[in-house]
């Protein structure tokens, strides 16, 4: 490998095949990184490659010497794929998030939603009991006259009665339609009571529920007015979602709509860096895993690469500088 001034370095290196950073014979003191990029290392050795032409390699000094510190402080760029990958979850996200609020109700309205839903759902509960307790009155009325019209029937018969056990008889009959006609007007005071009671709430609700409803029918129609914005973006985001499924080849965006159907909607995790001293260590957004730093550039090399552990497809944050 033709290295220059750094050849003995590049070549240390080279021997290092695989290993972390800190293993690196001089870590502050990389590098040649034009060289290398053209040797060797580049094909069987990305951790390396990394750490020799570092993450955003065009604005290094082509051929000079990097130190490793300033090579620590650059975060990685991801390849046009997993860029478009990327940038379609985006898209599925937010075309999800668009048609479920089509089908339902904004945030902005949720409360009053709840809140009106939860009184209508009362006054129709109150409206329910108020015609409950005059269909219960009604039937104790109608009771009650059968069982007066058999007393009156029973007592008719008390002249025709022949002997003493007959008449005993009879003023038993009389005695308990008395008492059946005692109890129906139990029931029928206790429905006129509960009719009455919901009358009563319903009369000193219903302003307050009234004032509510103008409220939500004014916030509906606000919605209402807003809806078309909000599909004609789902419109755009279609488009938008179909555009990005035709630049991604066949494979990878099998593999990605498997991995979404798998995790619920979401195919990608972002490689998170531990905030800490020393190598840098990586690990999987959505598990947790620990993420190799050869996964971490084969993200950039290779560019669909998923987790080891949960197999989602990993992505890096953006650099923007
Ligand atoms: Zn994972």
């Amino acid at each position: 490998m033709k290295c220059g001034k750094q050849r003995f370095l590049c070549r240390e290196i080279d021997s290092y095949r695989g290993a972390a950073a800190t293993a690196c014979p001089q870590p502050d003191d990389l590098l040649c990184h034009q060289a290398c990029v053209g040797g060797v290392l580049r094909q069987d050795t990305p951790f390396l490659i990394f750490l020799l032409i570092g993450p955003a390699s065009s604005d290094l000094p082509v051929g000079g010497r990097v130190s490793f510190s300033k090579l620590r402080g650059k975060h990685l760029g991801m390849s046009d794929e997993l860029k478009i990958i990327v940038e379609l979850q985006h898209s599925i996200d937010e075309l999800k998030a668009a048609e479920d609020l089509l089908a339902g109700i904004p945030d902005w309205m949720r409360e009053l939603h709840e809140q009106h839903t939860r009184q209508k759902a009362e006054m129709e509960g109150l409206q329910a009991a108020r015609e409950e307790a005059e269909l219960a009155k009604r039937a104790a009325d109608s009771e009650i006259a059968d069982l007066q019209a058999k007393v009156k029937h029973f007592q008719e018969q008390i002249g025709m009665v022949r002997n003493q056990r007959e008449y005993g008889a009879l003023l038993q009959e009389i005695d308990t339609a008395k008492e059946q006609i005692s109890s129906a007007e139990e029931r029928e005071l206790a429905a006129m009571e509960q009719g009455d009671e919901a009358k009563r709430l319903l009369e000193e609700r219903s302003s307050a529920f009234q004032e509510l409803n103008e409220r939500y029918q004014q916030e509906l129609q606000k919605w209402e007015g807003q809806k078309p914005d909000v599909a004609r973006r789902a419109d755009e985001l279609r488009q938008q979602v179909a555009e990005l499924e035709a630049k991604v080849p066949k494979a990878t965006l099998a593999l990605f709509e498997r991995t979404r159907l798998r995790h619920g909607g979401s195919a990608l995790a972002l490689v998170m860096e531990v905030d800490r001293k020393g190598p840098r260590i990586w690990h999987c957004g959505a598990c947790n895993y620990r993420v190799r730093p050869q996964t971490v550039v084969s993200i950039q090399a290779k560019s669909i690469v998923t987790c080891d552990s949960c197999r989602r497809i990993l992505h890096i944050e953006e650099d923007a500088g």
